[in-house]
């Protein structure tokens, strides 16, 4: 027994990690490590509380969190994925409080670099940021991070930010050079890690 219990838990710990560096290999994570049947994240939750699997709390109020309100009180779920209102409180306290974080530093990464000089990249919109054709760009930027998270989050999840256009492969901002996208990618990586940190305590889980 002992061993199949440190196994399972290895396996948790892979999929639910405790640090940010955890999240950063190529390994799945979240629900999707269980075999057969994919858990419900709810139903992980559920059980990492039962447990007192406080290292793979934060983890697992995320996954169950970033899918929105409606997947957190989904009424038609078996009874082992019906959270007790004490986890659905604190979920959607996280939730709001993760929301708030998404998009005010996205908004502040895109709109507002904080220190940095225009662009020198020739063509760039960026060469006058406060210009319409940047703002334009900077909006389809903005929207396509946190527009298709609207009800839930992605914040933990790396943002795409080009596109293909007829086989071309360009920023979702027209004409923002790679230089800005770098720019943009390393801040995200912050926001990130800065998240990650904060998620046991976005969840209440700081005693
Ligand atoms: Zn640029």
């Amino acid at each position: 027994m002992p061993a199949i219990r440190s196994q399972v838990l290895e396996v948790i710990h892979d999929a639910y990690p405790e640090t940010f560096e955890g999240l950063g290999s190529s390994k799945p994570f979240g629900e999707s490590v269980f075999s057969g049947r994919t858990p419900h994240p709810n139903e992980v939750l559920n059980l990492f509380v039962q447990q007192n699997l406080t290292s793979a709390l934060p983890m697992a109020y995320y996954m169950a969190t970033r899918r929105g309100l409606n997947s957190l009180m989904e009424k038609h779920l078996p009874g082992d994925a019906t959270l007790p209102p004490e986890v659905i409180q604190s979920a959607i306290g996280g939730l709001m409080r993760l929301r708030e974080l998404e998009l005010n530093e996205t908004h502040d990464l895109i709109f507002e670099p904080n220190g940095s000089r225009p662009c020198s990249t020739p063509n760039c919109p960026s060469r006058t940021p406060t210009g319409p054709t940047a703002l334009a760009a900077y909006h389809k930027v903005f929207d396509r991070i946190v527009g298709s998270s609207q009800l839930g989050t992605k914040v933990l999840e790396v943002p795409g930010f080009y596109e293909d256009s007829g086989g071309v492969t360009q920023c979702v901002g027209s004409g923002v050079c790679s230089g800005c996208v770098e720019r943009w990618e390393s801040g995200h990586a912050e926001l990130r890690k800065k998240v990650w940190t904060a998620l046991p305590g976005v969840f209440g889980l700081k005693s």
